[in-house]
């Protein structure tokens, strides 16, 4: 498909690093932009670097998320949590 050619050789200039995380959690939904992007981080060591990153925290977070949570980390989550809610509301 003509399209999806254009889309494959495109040169993606590098994303923010917020970008990098959604375009790896969106990977089902954007599937184009994802594969431009896994071509992108063959020559972009910078973009790679922050996906080693990304990686790493998840491995993290999920290895914490087996361990039993304090109380007090739920109760910080919990007002984190309000208080983003409360903000979208007021939009
Ligand atoms: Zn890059």
């Amino acid at each position: 498909m003509k399209i999806q050619h254009q889309i494959n050789r495109l040169q993606l200039s590098c994303p923010t690093p917020f970008d990098v995380e959604k375009i790896l959690m969106q990977s089902e939904k954007h599937q184009l932009l994802f594969r431009a992007f896994e071509e992108h981080i063959t020559y972009c060591p910078k973009c790679f670097r922050i996906v080693r990153k990304l990686h790493k925290f998840y491995e993290i977070l999920d290895n914490e998320m087996k361990n039993e949570v304090s109380p007090q980390i739920v109760a910080f989550a919990k007002a984190v949590y309000d208080e983003k809610t409360q903000d979208i509301k007021n939009e």
